[in-house]
């Protein structure tokens, strides 16, 4: 096991002053590390982190296994979302280190920065990286340039060209968030907005479609308040006008956004361009105003509906997706049915639920009128029923009529039929050859029951 004495923290004279923990052992470094593998938690951000480092280690020579095969180096990127992903994360450090006591275990990612220590004493950590040190991981693990890391290899600066494992790929344009919701750690871990530069966001662009990818997914911790760091001098609308204009590019998508910061500018847009995808993801988090007011969410009920019916007026079937807790402290039976009526006047065409979960260090977590978790799972599977009617009766409409789909590298696994997703996010199987993997095609849909969607490759 680490002890303090085995890391040291070393002093940069660069001008972002990092303090970076090392591992100073020597002897724990291989002389010919040449595998890694990666373990990702967590969300989207994440995953582009990941792919970022990934990037970077194979500049540096490293080959990529999966992480059931033997590696020399594990990254593991880990969460801290709510208590189970720490859990998640720690159970993942261990079982890495158990199957494989000789590899190097690198471990990063919010949990990291959120609780270093706790996993620093985990036996077997050769390293522990904070998030603003990610750019600089493979210097770090390669001992390059251990004892400087350059100002531009800030955390700003990650970057990608391709997006493993996926047929499209998430391009963050911002991270860290200043809402405070009360439920979430994240301000906490990742600190407030940072917007990238746009040249740096057209570039990135420009890369990934080179190497072949159609549909590119914008993406941030808190996305609709790209810009905020630099007084709006660029906004997210700014962003999305700039990357519709590239003629190579197939389509677009936005991640999650706020209610409130979907613009006209921005719906005017989606509107006008064929290349956005007529989809937003508005987290509801819950359809009831007190329930809202103690999750520290900046908008009420009847704002919320009031937008998308906006919404709807100006475009066709446009596709809502959401996020929703169920079983917040203090939720009573008439604001979870508020939540349940919302999401129905609403006919999202698919909603996460998530059960409420404390997280340490958060003020709901300190609230006194948690439910009991028998009412949360309870709650949870009755709006999961309703949910499922909700997708089944928004996917109907689409019945007889063509939609452009993205279709997948790999085919669907229990009928062996290329599958792929709409651009209101609806997943169509249907036969065809391998050879339109990747590429955007026309679909007749056929058929849709609750568990499936079919149709006829125009
Ligand atoms: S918007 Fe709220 S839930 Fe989302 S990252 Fe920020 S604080 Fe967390």
């Amino acid at each position: 096991m680490y002890t303090d004495g085995n890391f040291c923290q070393v002093k940069s004279d660069s001008p972002i002053q990092p303090e970076i923990d090392v591992a100073l052992d020597e002897g724990r470094l291989k002389k010919n590390m040449k595998t890694c593998a990666f373990i990702t938690l967590g969300c989207k951000v994440n995953q582009y982190e990941t792919q970022a480092i990934r990037e970077s280690l194979a500049a540096k020579g490293f080959v990529e296994t999966t992480p059931e095969q033997a590696a020399d180096l594990y990254v593991i990127n880990t969460c801290t979302v709510t208590s189970a992903s720490d859990e998640k994360s720690r159970q993942h450090i261990k079982k890495v280190k158990r199957k494989n006591p000789r590899a190097t275990v690198v471990v990063t990612g919010c949990y990291a920065e959120a609780d270093a220590e706790t996993i620093k004493s985990i036996e077997g950590v050769d390293y522990v990286i904070t998030k603003d040190k990610e750019a600089c991981l493979a210097e770090i693990i390669s001992r390059d340039t251990v004892h400087r890391v350059p100002a531009e290899e800030s955390i700003y600066n990650l970057k990608i060209s391709h997006f493993a494992g996926h047929t499209r790929a998430f391009l963050k344009i911002e991270d860290g968030c200043d809402m405070y919701c009360s439920y979430c750690i994240i301000p906490y871990v990742r600190g407030g907005i940072k917007s990238r530069r746009p040249q740096d966001i057209l570039e990135e662009a420009k890369r990934l479609i080179q190497n072949g990818y159609q549909e590119i997914v914008l993406t941030g911790i808190h996305l609709g308040a790209y810009g905020k760091d630099v007084q709006g001098k660029y906004q997210l609308p700014d962003i999305v006008y700039m990357l519709s204009n590239l003629s190579d590019l197939g389509r677009l998508r936005l991640s999650s956004i706020e209610i409130n910061e979907i613009t006209t500018d921005l719906i005017d847009l989606v509107r006008h361009t064929k290349k956005i995808c007529p989809h937003f993801h508005i987290p509801l988090q819950s359809g009831d105003d007190v329930i809202l007011r103690r999750m520290n969410r900046k908008y009420s009920s009847s704002q919320y509906s009031e937008l998308l019916d906006g919404i709807r007026a100006k475009m066709h079937l446009p596709s809502f997706t959401t996020d929703v807790i169920v079983g917040f402290p203090g939720e009573k039976e008439v604001h979870y049915q508020n939540t349940v009526d919302l999401c129905e006047k609403a006919g999202f065409s698919r909603v996460h639920i998530f059960p409420y979960s404390a997280r340490e260090g958060t003020p709901a977590a300190k609230m006194t009128d948690h439910c009991q978790p028998q009412t949360i799972r309870q709650r949870k599977a009755r709006l999961e029923v309703a949910a499922k009617n909700l997708v089944f009766s928004y996917k109907k409409q689409f019945v007889n009529s063509c939609a452009e789909i993205l279709v997948e590298a790999e085919r669907d696994i229990k009928t062996n039929k290329l599958c792929g997703y709409s651009e209101r996010y609806i997943k169509v199987l249907f036969d065809g050859p391998d050879t339109i993997k990747n590429s955007i095609v026309s679909v007749r849909i056929d058929e849709i029951t609750p568990s499936f969607t079919t149709g006829t490759l125009q």
